[in-house]
Parts: C-alpha cells; sequence; structure tokens
C-alpha cells in the first residue's frame, strides 16, 4: 500500500493539462485562463467626469466664483470647443472632460440663473476628474492560470476581449457498478438501492471545472462491465465506483486490464479509501473509487479534483489544508491516514461528527469539513490544533 501523497504523486502523472480553446466572453465564467490575455485599450480612454456638475478650470475654483455656461457635456457626446477662463461647461458622469477644464464643481455645490453659474458651497479640493488610463491602459494584462470570476468578466468586457483562451474541461465518465443498484427516480428491488454515488460526483468534479456525464450502471459481469468502459471511450478521466475490493464479485480491475489497463497503483493508507486504483487506459487516465458512499466522495475531493485543476492548468498540487482547535479530545488514529468528517462551529472550532462510518452521506451531508489525521497520529485534547479541509 502507498501514502495518499504517494497516490496522488501517481494520478498527477495522469493528469496532463489539456489544450486550450477559445470560448465567447459571456460563456467563459468558471473557466480556467489558459494564458494571459491583454486590455486592446485604455480605460477610460479620455479624462473623464465622475460626476455630474460643472466643468471649469482649477485655477478659478473658489467660494462665490461666478462661470458663463458655454455648452454641454454627456456620456457619449463630449463638448468640441474649449473652456477659458470665466467659462463652465456642464457635464455629466462619464463625459469626457472638455479642453481647457481640469476640475468639475459638483451639481450640488452651483446655483443655475440662466447662463451663469455661481458656486455656493465651499467646492473643496477633489477634481471630480477620472484620468485617461487610470482603470488599465492597452497592453496591461490579466494574468493566467486563474479560474475566471464574474469579475474577471467584466474587466476583460471593458478591456475588449471578446474571445477567451481558457483550458478545455476534462471530460469525464462516470460508472457507477454493482447488481444492487438502480437510477434515482426508478423502482429499487427489494434488495437493491439506489446509485448515489454517480450523481455526488457529477455535482463535486463539475464545480471544480470537468465535464461530467453519468454512464448506464455496469452490473457484476464481465461483459456488462466491459460494455460500460465502452461507453467511456473519449473521455479524459474515467472513473468508475465500486467493485474495486478483493470480493468474488470486484471485477473492476480484472476487467480494466483485461481492456489494457496500465495499473499506476493499487490501495492507498487512507482512511476512507483503501481500496482506490488507478492506471491509464489507452488515451485516458482511469480511477477506481471504492463503493462506499461516503468513501467515494472523500476520495474524490482528495484525489480526483487535484487531477481535475493538474488537467486545467492550475497546477499538481494537494488540496489546501486549514487549521482550527478541536472542542473535545479526540482518540489516537491507527496506522492510515484517516479523513474524518466533522462540523467548524460558529467558534471557530472542530467537532468530529459521532459516527465515521463510510456509509453515511446523512453524516457527510451535515458536514463542513474533513479532519486529516496522519497515520499514527497520538490522541489529542480539546484546543488541540488540527488541520482540516473544507468541503
Ligand atoms: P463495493 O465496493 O462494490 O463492494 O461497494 C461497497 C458498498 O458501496 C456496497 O454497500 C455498495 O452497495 C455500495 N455502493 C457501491 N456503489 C455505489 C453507488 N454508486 N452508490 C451508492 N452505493 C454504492
Ligand atoms: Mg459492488
Amino acid at each position: 500500500m502507498i501514502t495518499v501523497d504517494e497516490a496522488r504523486a501517481r494520478l498527477f502523472e495522469l493528469a496532463a493539462p489539456l489544450p486550450e480553446e477559445e470560448v465567447p466572453l459571456a460563456e467563459a465564467a468558471g473557466r480556467v485562463l489558459a494564458r494571459e490575455v491583454t486590455a486592446r485599450r485604455d480605460q477610460p480612454p479620455f479624462a473623464a467626469s465622475s460626476m455630474d456638475g460643472y466643468a471649469v478650470k482649477s485655477a478659478e475654483v473658489e467660494l462665490h466664483a461666478m462661470f458663463k455656461l458655454i455648452g454641454e457635456a454627456a456620456a457619449g457626446h463630449r463638448f468640441d470647443g474649449r473652456v477659458g477662463a470665466g467659462q463652465a461647461v456642464r457635464i455629466f458622469t462619464g463625459a469626457p472632460m472638455p479642453e481647457g477644464a481640469d476640475f468639475v464643481v459638483i451639481q450640488e455645490d452651483v446655483s443655475h440663473s440662466g447662463d451663469l453659474i455661481t458656486i455656493v458651497n465651499e467646492p473643496g479640493t477633489k477634481t471630480n476628474v477620472r484620468p485617461a488610463g487610470v482603470d488599465f491602459r492597452a497592453g496591461d494584462t490579466v494574468s493566467a492560470p486563474r479560474i475566471l470570476r464574474s469579475a474577471d468578466i467584466a474587466l476583460m468586457a471593458a478591456m475588449n476581449i471578446d474571445r477567451v483562451p481558457v483550458r478545455r474541461k476534462p471530460v469525464v465518465a462516470l460508472i457507477s457498478t454493482g447488481d444492487e443498484l438502480v437510477m434515482p427516480g426508478e423502482e429499487p428491488g427489494p434488495d437493491q438501492i439506489i446509485a448515489s454515488n454517480t450523481f455526488g460526483l457529477k455535482a463535486m468534479l463539475e464545480e471544480a471545472g470537468a465535464q461530467a456525464r453519468i454512464l448506464p450502471i455496469a452490473r457484476d459481469s464481465v461483459s456488462s462491465l466491459t460494455t460500460a468502459f465502452g461507453l467511456a471511450e473519449g473521455a479524459d478521466l474515467v472513473i468508475t465506483i465500486g467493485g474495486a475490493s478483493v470480493g468474488d464479485h470486484d471485477l473492476v480491475g480484472q476487467v480494466a486490464e483485461d481492456l489494457g489497463m496500465e495499473r499506476a497503483f493499487y490501495k492507498v493508507l487512507m482512511r476512507p479509501g483503501k481500496p482506490l486504483m488507478a492506471g491509464r487506459m489507452g488515451g485516458a487516465a482511469m480511477v477506481g473509487l471504492p463503493g462506499n458512499p461516503v468513501s467515494a466522495m472523500v476520495c474524490g475531493r482528495i484525489f480526483v479534483v487535484p487531477m481535475l485543476r493538474a488537467m486545467l492548468g492550475l497546477g499538481a498540487e494537494a488540496p489546501t489544508l486549514s487549521q482550527a482547535p478541536l472542542a473535545a479530545g479526540i482518540t489516537a488514529n491507527g496506522p492510515r491516514e484517516h479523513y474524518m468528517r466533522a462540523q467548524i462551529g460558529t467558534d471557530g472550532r472542530v467537532t468530529l461528527s459521532g459516527n465515521q462510518d463510510s456509509s453515511l452521506l446523512s453524516v457527510l451531508s451535515e458536514a463542513s469539513a474533513l479532519v486529516r489525521r496522519p497515520p499514527n497520529d497520538p490522541a489529542r485534547g480539546a484546543g488541540d490544533m488540527v488541520e482540516y479541509l473544507s468541503i
């Protein structure tokens, strides 16, 4: 058996960055920017008023000063003339500053009569002018890689970037295996349960940037598993769930190898999730997750999400752990790295879930963290710091 870190290192060898593709800006949110992009223009492209008011010469601005109005500048419509001594141009937010003016007296500080205005409140020193290029200049860049957030989309729009180079989404095929499984919404027989793992994993992996496909459930037979692997053709990553232990009906490893899978490892020193396998199958990576629902979800988080991030060009790194104090003492850990379901309280302290059985989705659903216990970690007391992964 290998350690969690060793297993992840071998998985990264199966997870090379995918090629880039171009998408319309409106579809780029959540995607990974593949290379830096460059602003095509200055923003603002001209010195612009940041307020509604009157554009004048700053040297003339003082309480009770009077100006003669000579025209108007609105957003999208500049004033073509020049502001001379004693003159003002009515101006609105976003309008280009007229030549000769370098100060906007806000309209609240002005009284207006005919074509004359008078400054009636102390105007202060703020010019209310946004210099050209104050936001960004042509040639400024948005760095990559990064997961594009709404703010990045707005910035690229302002930069006039209408098509965005992103990493292709990893295509993941998800195969549940087991004679006992039916799909949600179907009528299970007396000995059957609902396949939950493929659905939980699809949600998890799509949140991480993949495009996941749930294939028909494979039965515990060589022919059914062979058919399922055939349907996974074209995926970057093929994930099976269940059938990876050493029981008589655990055929996944055997069938995958018969189909040419080169095994990278089998079994990891981890709880939950010992019977994890992985390898290369043609052009795809193959990961065999354990069937127990919590094991499958924890292995998805600890192993598959980092693989997807590597495929998306975000780097080959273990998930980032945080630290928090324990609310109550815990017993020593055994020889396997243990990922324990836990809740982080409003006081920031960690409470382990009462039942750590790897079949309990209700416990996982209430958990907000996985506490990582290193192999043979000694007993810990209340207040001791532990590492955890937010989920
Ligand atoms: P296995 O690894 O196939 O022996 O499965 C271990 C346990 O996980 C068994 O109780 C299975 O019924 C259950 N199991 C396997 N696959 C799934 C799945 N896709 N959804 C829910 N439970 C599953
Ligand atoms: Mg099974």
